[in-house]
Parts: C-alpha cells; sequence; structure tokens
C-alpha cells in the first residue's frame, strides 16, 4: 500500500532512505536546508523542500501534518535533531522515526517520544560481525535482545531433506519461517516441502537456539 513519507536531512542516511523508498513506489517527500542537497534529491522523490526542519512554521507550511510517517536524519547536529523531533510529535505526526548519533542523543529522543530511534553505523556494525562470526549466516534481523531472525544457507546436512525430517522446531526450538532457492521465495512452507543443496533457509528463533542450529543443524 502506497504511503506518504517526509524524509528530513538529506545526507547519506537521508538520502538512501528517501531514494529506496521512492523506488518502492511510495509518495516522499524529501527535505533539506541545504539547496544542493535538495536538488541532488530532486529526480528521486515525489517533492522536495529546501526547508529548516526546526522551524515550526516552515514544518507546517510543508503540510508536515499529513504524513503518515516523517524520518528525521539530522545528522551531527543532535540540538536540531531532538528539536525538530519535539516538533513533529507536537504537531501530532504518529510515526517519528529518527536517526540517533550517540547514547546520549538516543536517550533524549526516547524521552521526547520518537517512535522509532536508529542507529545505523552501530546496527550495520553488528550485522557485519554476525557475517563475519559465521560463514552460514547470509542475514541477519534482530526482532529483541533474545530474538532474531537469519538467512542460513543450506548445506550436505540438509539436503534432500524435507522439513519433517529436519524437524527443525522439535530439535532446536526455532522456525523456519520461508525458504529461497534463486529469486523463488517460498513463504510458507510446508512440512513435505524438500530442502536441496544451496537453499537459503529463513529462521526466527531464541538466539541461542538459532546458534544451536546454525552449529549442529545447517
Ligand atoms: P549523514 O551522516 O547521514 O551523511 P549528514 O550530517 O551529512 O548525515 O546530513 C544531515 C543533513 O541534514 C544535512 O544535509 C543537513 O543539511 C541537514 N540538516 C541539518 N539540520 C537541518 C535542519 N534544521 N533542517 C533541515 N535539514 C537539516
Amino acid at each position: 500500500m502506497k504511503k506518504q513519507f517526509a524524509v528530513i536531512g538529506l545526507g547519506r542516511f537521508g538520502s538512501s532512505v528517501c531514494k529506496e523508498l521512492y523506488r518502492l513506489g511510495h509518495d516522499v517527500l524529501a527535505v533539506d536546508q541545504i539547496e544542493e542537497r535538495v536538488n541532488a534529491i530532486a529526480h528521486h522523490a515525489t517533492h522536495s523542500a529546501i526547508s529548516n526542519a526546526t522551524d515550526e512554521n516552515a514544518l507546517k507550511a510543508l503540510g508536515i501534518r499529513n504524513f503518515d510517517y516523517v524520518i528525521v536524519a539530522i545528522g551531527d547536529n543532535i540540538q536540531s535533531s531532538i528539536l525538530c523531533t519535539m516538533l513533529l510529535k507536537e504537531i501530532g505526526i504518529a510515526n517519528v522515526w529518527v536517526k540517533a548519533q550517540n547514547d546520549y542523543h538516543h536517550k533524549v529522543l526516547e524521552k521526547i517520544g520518537a517512535d522509532r530511534i536508529v542507529r545505523p553505523e552501530q546496527d550495520m556494525g553488528i550485522r557485519v560481525a554476525h557475517h563475519l562470526d559465521s560463514e552460514k549466516i547470509i542475514d541477519y534481523i534482530e526482532l529483541s535482545d533474545d530474538y532474531s531472525i537469519v538467512e542460513l544457507v543450506a548445506t550436505e546436512r540438509n539436503a534432500n531433506q524435507t522439513l519433517v525430517e529436519m524437524d527443525v522446531r522439535a530439535k532446536f526450538g526455532c522456525t523456519i519461517l520461508a525458504v529461497k532457492r534463486g529469486e523463488e521465495v517460498n513463504i510458507s512452507p510446508l512440512p513435505t516441502d524438500t530442502v536441496l543443496l544451496k537453499d537459503i533457509l529463513v529462521v526466527m528463533g531464541h538466539n541461542s537456539d538459532i546458534r544451536r542450529f546454525e552449529e549442529k543443524g545447517v
């Protein structure tokens, strides 16, 4: 479904969020106070505007209250990021996602009601570490401190076995959500479906169970 997004701050992070949302077919308003940044994104956004997002009237003039989601991707200027987030919550935006620079910034954003706080460098660092830690892990999403979804490559151990035969839930306590084979994604695998060598298994579970499965199951 098409959603309305506004991205404020068009540095590396903001502009890549903006481009990708637009590519996915959503309405995106791209905002920055620097003209060159706005010009650079103009072909990758539905609308773009040069504006100071710490100015309440400027935000209102953008019609910001009509947006379902606003992403605050103001980089180094923590003060502006905090002020902008506060204004957006006061205006009544339901979903304000903010990029945090450090722990202090993160804490303040939590206090003033940011709906989601992202730490791109930290999050990416964790993902890269997981890739390095296990060559079997293709991708990794943290659901909470304890639960994750990972993508693992099926090896000789699983090749030509059905999901019933693998019995991952009973043996390891985790669930196979999907099986990817090339471009094809089987999102509701049946117990009788067979796993082939190099299939990618999308597995959800407690981190310790996933680790056991990764070590002993694939
Ligand atoms: P990144 O680390 O993602 O590259 P940057 O710090 O380079 O982030 O980019 C942040 C962007 O936010 C800059 O383009 C800057 O002009 C913009 N920005 C900073 N403060 C404001 C503001 N008050 N209103 C609008 N844009 C702002």
